[in-house]
């Protein structure tokens, strides 16, 4: 073996849904937007010229305007390079017990890899075989709890009383409530955060905002919070956000009227599509995300998604032990779901 690689932090690393190049594809496996950013983020004149210069390590702009939407002070916002960064430098700041922190056996994927890359000790739980979390799994000692709400790639959501119900348990450990995909569903665990200062609420533009190319995410918490957040970035990297994410995430928060008809569109299009894939054979949890995950009553999903992928319609697939037979489906535009519905109407007449 050669020396220096004894030094060297090897992490198997996480994954992401693939980008192909390839034209003319129906892309529906990585939980982006299918319509674009509003029109004021779109038309946004901006002076590239400002580039010369370091953008506000602060992102003073973007900061206030993020808490001005939510009825916050600037100072119980966070704000980073999508919510991956957000979540990695919450890991970071926040968990350093020896004791495990904890988060269900079927969710976001890159949990386990943060917690190995800052060697955290980790323990998973066992969501239910509806796939619900059980709250009282989270009510043992630990090092802090991180879970996504709704969760993925289950796609369920759990209500405010039993996000309440591990908070009352855990008052000494900080609380992560990952809320990529809230706007689809119920109430934020956001009107929760003045009565525990532990709870951090981690969003992000990628999704209801149609702006995952830009990558920015925030955590709304106690100022106290965020000031250990803002710490560990500044000893990190201080310019994590620049002149554009800046400027356009401003734009889009502005834009409240494109911003709801948009997450509406995307619902009543999962609606009906969830309708189809039930007269079609398909069994899913009801979903309240920008996708959905179904599981076929005959053909595997490993089979559809290969096939589906023929056609070039990208699905996601996990050959993760007890969701190996699901298939996880974006929702894109009515036209996209009709085409995906036109496939599988076909496929599983003739297999
Ligand atoms: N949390 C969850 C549950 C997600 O599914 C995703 C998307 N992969 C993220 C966080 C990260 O999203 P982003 O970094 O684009 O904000």
């Amino acid at each position: 073996m050669l020396e220096w690689k004894k030094n060297v932090r090897f992490v198997e690393p996480y994954v992401p849904g693939e980008q192909p190049k390839e034209e003319g594809i129906i892309k529906l496996n990585t939980n982006e937007n299918p319509y674009p950013p509003s029109p004021k983020v779109v038309n946004l004149k901006m002076d590239l010229e400002k580039l010369r210069i370091y953008s506000d390590p602060e992102a003073l702009e973007l900061v206030s305007a993020i808490a001005g939407y939510h009825g916050l002070n600037n100072d119980q916002v966070f704000v980073g390079i999508g919510s991956d960064d957000v979540l990695a430098m919450s890991f970071m700041t926040f968990l350093n017990s020896d004791k495990p922190i904890l988060f269900p056996d079927i969710t976001y994927s890159f949990y386990d890899v943060w917690a190995k890359l800052l060697r955290i000790p980790y323990e998973t739980k066992a969501l239910k075989d509806d796939f619900s979390i059980n709250i009282e799994d989270y009510y043992g000692e630990n090092g802090g709890i991180v879970f996504p709400n709704p969760n993925a790639p289950t796609c369920l959501y759990m209500p405010l009383d039993n996000i309440r119900g591990i908070l009352d348990h855990n008052r000494d450990v900080v609380v992560i409530v990952d809320e990529a995909y809230i706007d689809y569903a119920g109430e934020s665990a956001l009107s929760l955060i003045d009565d525990y200062d532990n709870l951090l609420v981690v969003r992000t533009f990628s999704k209801s905002r149609s702006m995952a190319g830009l990558r920015i995410g925030y955590a709304m918490g106690n100022s106290e919070l965020i000031s250990a957040l803002n710490s560990v970035k500044f000893s990190f990297n201080s310019y994590t956000m620049n002149y554009l994410q800046i400027k356009l995430g401003v734009e889009s928060i502005k834009d409240d009227v494109y911003f709801k008809d948009m997450i509406a569109k995307v619902k009543n299009t999962r609606e009906w599509f969830s309708k189809e894939l039930k007269r079609l054979g398909f069994s899913y949890p009801e979903s309240s995300t920008n996708f959905v995950f179904a599981t076929h009553n005959r053909v595997p999903a490993k089979e559809l998604f290969e096939a589906a992928k023929k056609e070039k319609i990208y699905l996601r697939y996990f050959a993760n032990l007890r969701i190996d037979n699901y298939l996880r489906i974006t929702i894109g535009t009515d036209e996209e779901m009709k085409r995906l519905v036109e496939f599988f109407e076909k496929y599983l007449t003739n297999n």
